[in-house]
């Protein structure tokens, strides 16, 4: 898996740095200076990032599947600030030394429409990315935003496009014209692909609502089966779909849920909701009969990419727990009994979702069950309060440690302790990983 992330990384490079290379290549318009031409650099620099992130959130399996996708979420954020002061820096050179080539005025009314185009797209990536990063604090709704995020992005880098054709240098010679263009066409149909083809694709996959059961603290199961297909191909135990329900898969109303059920349960998948937001509260409205759409499966977070551990441990708060639930069916299901420890944190005995098929996961595994309630009831004779360094070394045995796997899932600052304590006691960091429910 290494080598593949480090061809990604080259590749990612190459698309960044090549047009760049090819445009500057032999082809400087005479009485330019270093800074003239320093300034267009960074400019198509930062184009050809804003390009790549396209690719980066189209979910395309083989790009994701070394890094985990919520890796590449974050890499698309980081990437998209640094694409961002790239293409001001090109624009605030010229400001600053070459104020004649931003033309008489900025008025679109009389402007060169080339200029305009170069403005338009400033402004709309500086929304793009300044929405994105500061989301809640703006209030904006989630559904709003990704429309919003969507349309920022694709006029964005139409109007940077039309800003370099018209313009018109490096790019005047008909093969770097022909670049330009084929960078386009390669992004509009990324573009159509993503929004166009896999929800198409999705239409004519539906999957049927069989299921949906309350569990404790207000979680939900949702149970889906595929209508006139196979479904899913490739499902490893602890991996993740986005959900569709009562809306079209052209729509971008999907939800990201880890799949709860085992590979073994297939064709029928579940899925542990708990009813938190607009979405997720409406579950338990649900009826079955009624169409899904499932786009899986995706994510990293397994025991079927680290077959080579002694054993697992889960260290989960709330919710967090469905990924666990899937790989613990599975390992069920496979007869697989190798040990594995579940510290598993709630507020209290009755928010513990699917206390009942833990109990009895016992009996089928070696299973070590570690409760941890932050307000006990008065009898409670196990662990109380956060995950902590003293409560792991506790019960997960020394001589083990650095040969099982460690999988967190739950709120922030609980994996946050979890890694910090996994950390000190020496467990070294390819064998701790981190699911994250939330992507912006
Ligand atoms: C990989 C992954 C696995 C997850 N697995 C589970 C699970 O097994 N069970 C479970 O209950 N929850 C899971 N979640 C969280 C779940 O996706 C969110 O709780 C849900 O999308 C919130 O939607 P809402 O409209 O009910 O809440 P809202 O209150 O509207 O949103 C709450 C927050 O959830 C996030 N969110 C909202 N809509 C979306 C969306 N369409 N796509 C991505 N994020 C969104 C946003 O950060 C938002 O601020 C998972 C999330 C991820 C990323």
């Amino acid at each position: 898996m290494y080598w593949r992330a480090a061809a990604w990384i080259g590749i990612y490079l190459l698309l960044v740095l090549a047009p760049q290379a090819v445009l500057l290549l032999g082809e400087v318009p005479p009485g330019r200076d270093f800074w003239w031409n320093f300034s267009i650099s960074l400019g198509f620099a930062g184009m050809a990032m804003m390009g790549v992130q396209f690719a980066l959130t189209a979910r395309v399996r083989r790009i994701t599947a070394p890094f985990g996708i919520d890796i590449i979420y974050l890499f698309h954020r980081y990437l998209a600030w640094i694409a961002l002061a790239l293409v001001w820096a090109h624009f605030a050179i010229l400001w600053v030394g070459y104020e004649e080539a931003l033309g008489p005025t900025i008025d679109p009314r009389e402007a060169p429409w080339e200029l305009t185009a170069g403005r338009a797209a400033l402004v709309l990536f500086t929304l793009a990315v300044v929405t994105s990063e500061w989301r809640k604090q703006l209030r904006l709704e989630y559904g709003l935003w990704r429309y919003a995020h969507v349309a920022f992005a694709t006029l964005g880098f139409a109007a940077a496009v039309a800003h370099i054709l018209g313009i018109g240098y490096f790019t005047a010679a008909p093969p770097k014209r022909a670049l330009w263009l084929s960078v386009t066409l390669v992004w509009v149909l990324l573009l159509v692909w993503v929004r166009v083809a896999r929800p198409w694709s999705e239409k004519r996959h539906p999957w049927r609502v069989v299921e949906v059961q309350p569990e404790r603290n207000d979680t939900w199961t949702l149970a889906v089966e595929p209508v006139g297909h196979s479904g899913l191909k490739g499902f490893m135990p602890g991996q993740f779909a986005w959900l569709t329900l009562r809306a079209s898969p052209f729509g971008l109303r999907e939800h990201p849920f880890s799949i709860a059920s085992a590979p073994e349960d297939l064709p029928r998948i579940e899925f542990g909701i708990k009813a938190l937001g607009d979405f997720t509260g409406r579950i338990g409205e649900i009826r079955p009969g009624e169409t899904a759409y499932v786009d899986a499966p995706y994510g990293i977070f397994s025991i079927d990419r680290n077959r080579d551990a002694a054993g697992f441990v889960g260290i989960v708060g709330g919710v967090g727990v469905t990924p666990m639930m899937s790989m613990l069916r599975s390992m069920a299901a496979r007869g697989d009994r190798r040990p594995v420890w579940l510290f598993y944190g709630n507020k209290s005995g009755e928010a513990v979702a699917f206390r009942e098929e833990l109990g009895c996961l016992r009996e089928r595994l070696d299973l070590h069950l570690v409760h941890i309630l932050e307000q006990p009831p008065q009898d409670w004779r196990g662990e109380t309060g956060y995950v902590s360094r003293d409560l792991l070394e506790r019960h997960l045995p020394a001589e083990l440690r650095t040969r099982l796997h460690h999988f967190l899932c739950g709120p922030a600052p609980m994996t946050a302790a979890a890694e910090e304590a996994l950390h000190a006691l020496g467990v070294p960091a390819h064998r701790i990983q981190t699911e994250v429910f939330e992507f912006a």
